[in-house]
């Protein structure tokens, strides 16, 4: 860290004013001379997206987005942006100025893609799915389209999630691959 962004930050990290794990971050885009600012661990790796996003940990923001420091202001106003489903960020941001200069430079680098939920398959009970599992219809089932009927107790062999839709899964009945909904079956063994 720089004399004169120690001088700044007294060490601490500019956004919550912890002094733990206090790194030097550079703002991006890279291509500023005054993007330097001293940021704490924990919440970089939520800036750059390898953690989740934590509204609870960023509850310090309406107050931090005051400071003078140009590239504080960027960041905070790209986090409360990323965190505007939040009523108290989308407050403050309604009331957080920035001049043309600084607002270009926050608007210039797009939020990066919060990490996606995991699909999680579960059958009727809570059990948890998983590829080449074997299942039990708890239910009669009647196929669309088909003349199938799977009857209530089928032992359903080598089942396949059916992907991003956790209340999926595809299994073969009768020589048929067809789909199923996992409130009608219980895994098996
Ligand atoms: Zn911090």
């Amino acid at each position: 860290m720089n004399e004169k962004l120690l001088a700044r930050s007294g060490g601490k990290c500019e956004l919550c004013r912890n002094d733990t794990e206090v790194v030097v971050y550079n703002v991006p885009p890279d291509d500023r001379s005054d993007n330097e600012i001293a940021v704490c661990q924990s919440l970089l790796a939520q800036i750059e997206g390898q953690e989740p996003l934590n509204a609870e940990d960023w509850r310090f923001l309406p107050e931090a987005m005051w400071s003078e420091v140009p590239a504080v202001q960027v960041l905070a106003w790209r986090m409360l942006n990323r965190l505007k489903g939040e009523s108290w960020a989308a407050d403050a941001l309604d009331i957080l100025y920035l001049d043309e200069d600084t607002l270009a430079w926050a608007e210039a680098v797009a939020a990066p893609e919060e990490p996606g939920e995991v699909v999680v398959h579960k059958d009727a009970f809570g059990n948890i799915l998983q590829n080449g599992d074997s299942v039990v219809l708890t239910k009669t089932l009647d196929v669309k389209g088909s003349s199938i009927s799977a009857k209530l107790g089928t032992v359903v062999r080598n089942i396949r999630l059916v992907e991003d839709n956790p209340e999926q899964i595809e299994g073969r009945v009768e020589g048929q691959q067809i789909v199923i909904l996992t409130k009608f079956l219980r895994k098996q063994g």
